[in-house]
């Protein structure tokens, strides 16, 4: 690959020209432009210069590149895009800390689809990854920008709800459990499927001070959903 021109008409006037391809890893990632006043400045040689001096421009942003794709997949759930609950938990202790500074609240909810297993079972596995799919798209709709929802692990959710006392976490938990039985989705044979949700609260600082103790507070809520019926929302204490 090599750009062929040494003179350009530029404004009418003619310039020198060159260019040279910035190439990472076999794939063009952008072009060097090179343009200088006095028409014939280029020799050949200059042309290895630049065409040198773009290798190792292209290498250093491949490697960058690289860097932040890596760092991206090392926070993300693969299956649903969103974060997974390492990322989430150190937010979750940056945001504690800014809480207590600032004398304000925090909730999280915990958020487990009901009867999964026998989901999976009854329409296949394939079905209940588009159902986790839809969800994840679904939860920041609801949600407000500084909110911030991840995946637990399996067929479980965890939000965070910024300077948010226990009432409000009851509205939104309510919201989301009840948007989330509205999703449908499509069986093999053109039935509509759709899934209920049991959700676990629990806020900062009055169930917990840190961040694993207000996760296992909503998880221990969550439970209670779980064994007063599920397709609910319990808050920790309640
Ligand atoms: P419960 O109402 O008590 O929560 O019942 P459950 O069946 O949802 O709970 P259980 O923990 O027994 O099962 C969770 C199921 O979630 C098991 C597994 O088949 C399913 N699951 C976990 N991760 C995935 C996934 O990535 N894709 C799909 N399709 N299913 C998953
Ligand atoms: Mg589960
Ligand atoms: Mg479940």
């Amino acid at each position: 690959l090599s750009c062929p021109y040494h003179h350009l008409l530029l404004g009418g006037e003619e310039r020198s020209y060159l260019c040279a391809p910035m190439m990472a890893l076999g794939n063009i990632i952008g072009v060097f432009h090179l343009t200088w006043r006095q028409p014939e400045a280029f020799a050949a040689d200059k042309e290895t210069i630049l065409s040198q001096f773009a290798d190792q421009v292209a290498l250093a942003l491949g490697n960058l590149h690289a860097l932040q794709v890596a760092q991206r997949q090392a926070i993300t759930d693969g299956l649903t895009g969103l974060y997974n609950f390492r990322f989430f938990q150190g937010h979750l202790h940056k945001e504690i800390a800014r809480a207590q500074r600032k004398g304000e609240k925090l909730s999280i909810l915990m958020l487990d689809i009901d009867h999964f297993k026998e989901f999976n079972d009854k329409y296949g596995h394939d079905v209940g990854d588009e159902v986790l799919r839809a969800l994840a798209l679904t939860l920041p709709k609801i949600l407000r920008p500084a909110d911030l929802v991840a995946r637990y692990g399996g067929e479980e959710f965890v939000i965070m709800l910024p300077d948010t006392d226990p009432e409000g976490a009851r509205r939104v938990g309510e919201k989301l459990r009840e948007t989330l039985s509205e999703i449908k989705i499509k069986s093999d044979t053109g039935v509509d499927l759709s899934i209920t949700v049991s959700i676990g609260g629990a806020t900062f600082p009055e169930h917990g001070t840190s961040a694993p103790e207000i996760v296992k507070a909503a998880d221990i809520a969550l439970y209670k959903s779980k064994g007063e019926g599920r397709n609910r929302l319990t808050l920790y204490g309640n």
